[in-house]
C-alpha cells in the first residue's frame, strides 16, 4: 500500500465530466489499496476570470483582498470533487447514503501556513494531523491548491500554477510515496508542444534540468514545486489525465545516472512575459544600485536579467528586465526614486520581449553551446537583446514575434526533434 498525492490541474478539473472522471480515478487508485489526497485547482480559466475583475478595479494586484478573491476558485473545485467523489461512492455501494467517502478541505483548513508575500506566499510549514485522520477513516481528504494562510489568518496563494506547489509540500510533510501531477498533455516535452509540434516527450529528467525549465517559462510545473521536490526528495510524476500512458519522471541526478550528461541540451523554453526596463543616463554613486534593487526587491519584484553599461561620459546605463505583472509597480518603484536618484535619468520600458533559453546538464562539458545558439539565431534572422548564463543554460532575450521561430530553430539545430 502506497500513500499518493495526486494532483489536477484546472483542464483535469475543468467541466463536470472531467470532474467525474478525477472522482472514477481517485477511487480507482484507492481500490487498489492506496491512500490517496487529492490536491486540485480551479477549473480552467476560472482563475484568470477572477484577476480580471480584480484587475478592472485596481491594476496592480499583490494585496490581501486580491488573494482573498483569486483563491475561491480552488474552494468550488474542491466542492465539486469531493461531491463527486461521494456520489460515485455510493452509487458503487462502497457507502451508504449520508456516509462519506471524501472530505473537502481548504489551506486553512489542514494548515497551510505562509509568510504573508500576498499572491507570492511561500509554504512555511503544514500541520499534517487532519489529512491523517482523513486517510484513518478511509477518506480521500480533497485539498485546495495554490492557496494558504498567513500568521494573521489572511488567505494568501502561491503564485500562478501554485497548486503543483500545494501538492508536493503535502507530499513533503505527509512523507508520500509518490506525488503525481496530472495535467492536459502526457509529460515534460522537450519543449513546449503546443508551440512547437517537433517536440518530444522525455522519460526522465533531473530536477536540476527541470527547476532550470521552469523558471524559464515551462508552465508544466510551479518552479517552487520543484525546488521543494528536490530540497525533499518528492518522486513527481507528470502525467496526463485524460489518457493512462506513462508520464514523465523527475528524479535526481544521481537516479539519472550519467548518460544525461551525455546529452547537451534536454529543453527550449520561452517565457513571453518579460519587460525590459532602461535607465539611461545615472550618475553613479556608493551603494545606488543596491538601493534601486534593494527597493523593487522590498516590493517583492523579481528582477531577471541585469545588464549594466558605463558611457564615454562616465554615466552609468542599467538595463534589467521583469515578468510583465509586475511591470506596473516596478514602474512605480523607479518613479518613486525619481526625485533623490534619478531626476537626469531617462526611464524606457520595452514590451513584448520573449526569452528563450536552451537547458541541459551536459552544456558544462561540452563548449562551444552558447557560440552554436547565437550563430543558429543569428542565421534565422533574429537579433539578440540580452543574454545570460549560468552552468547550465543559456538565455536571449529577443522580439516576441520571433518566439515560435527561435523555439524551432533551436529545438531543430540541437538536434531534440521527434526521432520516430
Ligand atoms: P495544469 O492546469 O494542469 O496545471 P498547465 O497549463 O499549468 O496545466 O501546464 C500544462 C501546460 O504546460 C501544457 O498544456 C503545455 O502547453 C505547457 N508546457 C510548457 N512547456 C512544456 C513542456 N516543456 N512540456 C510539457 N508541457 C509544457
Ligand atoms: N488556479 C491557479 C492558477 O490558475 C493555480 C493553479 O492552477 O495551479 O494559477
Ligand atoms: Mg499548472
Amino acid at each position: 500500500m502506497a500513500l499518493i498525492v495526486q494532483k489536477f490541474g484546472g483542464t483535469s478539473v475543468g467541466t463536470v465530466e472531467r470532474i467525474q472522471h478525477v472522482a472514477e480515478h481517485a477511487l480507482a487508485a484507492q481500490a487498489q489499496g492506496h491512500q490517496i489526497i487529492v490536491v486540485v485547482s480551479a477549473m480552467s480559466g476560472e482563475t484568470n476570470r477572477l484577476v480580471q475583475l480584480a484587475t478592472q478595479i485596481n491594476p496592480i494586484p499583490y494585496s490581501r483582498e486580491y488573494d482573498m478573491l483569486i483563491a475561491s476558485g480552488e474552494q468550488i473545485a474542491v466542492g465539486l470533487v469531493s461531491l463527486a467523489i461521494n456520489t460515485l461512492a455510493e452509487k458503487k455501494g462502497l457507502i451508504k447514503a449520508g456516509e462519506s467517502r471524501s472530505r473537502p478541505l481548504l489551506g486553512h483548513q489542514i494548515g497551510i501556513r505562509t509568510d504573508s508575500v500576498f499572491s507570492k506566499a511561500r509554504i512555511e510549514g503544514i500541520d499534517t494531523r487532519l489529512l491523517r485522520d482523513e486517510l484513518a477513516l478511509g477518506h480521500i481528504p480533497v485539498v485546495a491548491g495554490f492557496q494558504g494562510v498567513d500568521i494573521e489568518n489572511n488567505i494568501t496563494t502561491l503564485g500562478r500554477g501554485g497548486s503543483d506547489t500545494s501538492a508536493v509540500a503535502i507530499a513533503a510533510a505527509i512523507q508520500a510515496d509518490d506525488c503525481e501531477i496530472y495535467t492536459d498533455v502526457d509529460g515534460i516535452y522537450t519543449t513546449d508542444p503546443r508551440m512547437y509540434a517537433g517536440a518530444r516527450k522525455i522519460s526522465r529528467i533531473s530536477y536540476d534540468e527541470m527547476m532550470e525549465l521552469a523558471s524559464l517559462g515551462a508552465k508544466v510545473l510551479q518552479i517552487r514545486s520543484v525546488e521543494l521536490a528536490a530540497k525533499h526528495g518528492v518522486p513527481l510524476h507528470v502525467r496526463s489525465s485524460f489518457s493512462p500512458v506513462e508520464g514523465t519522471r523527475v528524479v535526481s541526478r544521481e537516479q539519472l545516472g550519467d548518460h544525461l550528461e551525455k546529452v547537451v541540451v534536454s529543453g527550449v523554453t520561452s517565457d513571453a512575459s518579460q519587460v525590459k526596463f532602461t535607465l539611461r543616463g545615472i550618475q553613479d554613486r556608493k551603494g545606488l544600485l543596491a538601493d534601486i534593487f534593494g527597493s523593487l526587491s522590498k516590493n517583492a519584484i523579481d528582477v531577471d536579467i541585469i545588464v549594466q553599461d558605463v558611457a564615454s561620459n562616465g554615466n552609468l546605463s542599467l538595463s534589467f528586465t521583469v515578468s510583465h505583472t509586475d511591470a506596473l509597480k516596478a514602474k512605480k518603484v523607479l518613479e518613486s526614486l525619481t526625485p533623490r536618484d534619478l531626476s537626469t535619468v531617462e526611464i524606457l520600458e520595452e514590451p513584448g520581449l520573449v526569452k528563450i533559453s536552451i537547458v541541459g546538464v551536459g552544456m558544462q562539458n561540452h563548449p562551444g553551446v552558447a557560440t552554436k545558439m547565437f550563430s543558429l539565431l543569428s542565421e534565422a534572422g533574429i537579433s539578440i537583446k540580452l543574454v545570460t548564463t549560468s552552468e547550465i543554460k543559456i538565455s536571449c532575450l529577443i522580439e516576441g514575434t520571433h518566439a515560435k521561430a527561435a523555439v524551432a530553430t533551436l529545438h531543430q539545430g540541437f538536434e531534440l526533434d521527434r526521432t520516430e
